[in-house]
């Protein structure tokens, strides 16, 4: 069936400027205006499973936005720092906002680290405060959406982590009981075997023991499940080969990190030697930091941490990068449900969105910290509501502050 276009042009259709208001194209054409301008930022850190830096940028006009930095002890220090470059400015320009803080703290070096950070945080909020001033949720900001939920897995632990069992037993629990279909294991984890850990090198004992529990897990909830497995920069090129081919028959969803994040040259040819997916990208800043890993498929899986990366849109076009060669996009995520949202925001915004991770399900509280239902059943909804569609419960915020905070002003 044809397009109507006579309909899609018809200048007095009623969609045309539904929108629009005339304020809000005013205010996003003519910043001369100057309508809402930033007044304040603060930030308020919680003690969770890592410490979560959240950030709150406040206007004159009482809107306020909400956003989360990596953890990282030093970024509400900088973003203390930042808050002066930001007053008086239109919150709109998220772009050239982030690009000015880069430019200014060029010097406290901007390329990746805490900075780039503190950056993330600030830029998340600017996209939570946009949504808001011009009543869209957050991914409009970024093009609008693929899709309306987006897929959530579980990173997985167990006191006895080395238990080719015991690990069994949890995947089966966080599967029938949490109601995941996707999983993550840690495979850096002591085998018995081990004569010298600092030079990098697999022995093949050490190598059998992390299939079994490769082979352990898969078996019982590989129907049912995708499983991960996370070795955490830990092995040598030569090592890792051995591990990812080692590992090919049982087809798990990604091997993570297996080698140290500097050499990009050792990356890829881990990555080209083995058909195991390798994902890797945490550990690395900006679109820059991930150019050689994408461009030179050093990676099967790109794994950006959005609050960590640059942020929404940094993460964004990290993706779009990616895309080039039809790499999806796994987003590594430790945050509290606020940074956690903005990254689903991004996997509704993104073709090429594989899941986004959840890093605390033995916590107990990370959902109170908002006042929304957020993971249900393995999946995020991606939010309608204005921003990022979380509302922070300020109560809960103020019972598991890091010690000695101050609790940022309300909205
Ligand atoms: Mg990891």
């Amino acid at each position: 069936m044809g397009v109507d276009y006579t309909q899609l042009h018809d200048p007095n259709a009623e969609y045309t400027m539904r929108n629009l208001s005339a304020e809000s194209m005013q205010l996003t054409r003519d910043r001369g205006d100057r309508e809402i301008e930033i007044t304040d930022v603060q930030t308020t850190m919680v003690d969770g499973n890592f410490p979560w830096t959240l950030v709150r940028i406040y206007t004159d006009a009482g809107i306020v936005g909400t956003g989360e930095a990596y953890w990282g002890a030093g970024a509400p220090e900088l973003i203390e720092r930042m808050g002066p470059f930001l007053q008086g400015e239109n919150p709109l320009d998220i772009d050239r906002l982030t690009e000015h803080l880069v430019q200014k703290m060029s010097g406290e070096g901007s390329i990746g680290g805490v900075t780039v950070t503190a950056i993330s945080g600030i830029e998340v909020a600017l996209h939570d405060l946009a949504g808001k001033i011009l009543d869209v949720p957050a991914y409009q900001l970024l093009g609008g959406k693929f899709r309306d939920e987006v897929r959530v897995y579980c990173d997985c632990h167990t006191e006895e982590e080395a238990d080719p069992i015991a690990c069994a037993d949890e995947a089966e629990r966080v599967v029938e009981e949490l109601g995941y279909d996707a999983l993550k294991f840690d495979l850096d984890v002591p085998s018995g075997h081990e004569k010298d850990r600092a030079n990098r090198h697999l022995r093949k004992p050490e190598i059998e023991h992390k299939a079994s529990i490769v082979e352990a897990v898969t078996e019982r909830v590989g129907s049912r499940a995708d499983v991960a497995f996370d070795c955490h920069w830990t092995f040598s090129g030569g090592s890792a080969k051995r591990l990812a081919k080692r590992l090919e028959e049982y087809d798990i969803w990604w091997l993570e990190d297996p080698v140290p994040p500097e050499n990009h040259d050792v990356q890829r040819e881990v990555t080209q030697s083995s058909v195991t997916p390798i994902a890797a990208g945490e550990n690395v800043y900006r679109t820059h930091g991930q150019r050689r890993l994408i461009d030179e498929q050093a990676v099967d899986i790109i794994a950006p941490d959005m609050p960590k990366v640059g942020g929404m849109r940094e993460t964004r076009k990290i993706a779009d990068l990616a895309d080039l060669y039809y790499m999806p996009v796994a987003m590594h995520n430790v945050a509290s449900p606020v940074a956690t949202m903005g990254s689903v925001h991004v996997g509704a915004a993104i073709s090429n969105a594989l899941a986004v991770e959840y890093h605390s399900y033995d916590l107990g509280w990370w959902e109170d910290l908002v006042e929304e239902d957020v993971i249900e059943d393995g999946y995020i909804q991606v939010p309608e509501e204005p921003g990022l569609g979380v509302t922070l419960d300020m109560d809960a915020v103020e019972e598991h502050m890091v010690e000695g905070e101050e609790l940022f002003d309300e909205a």
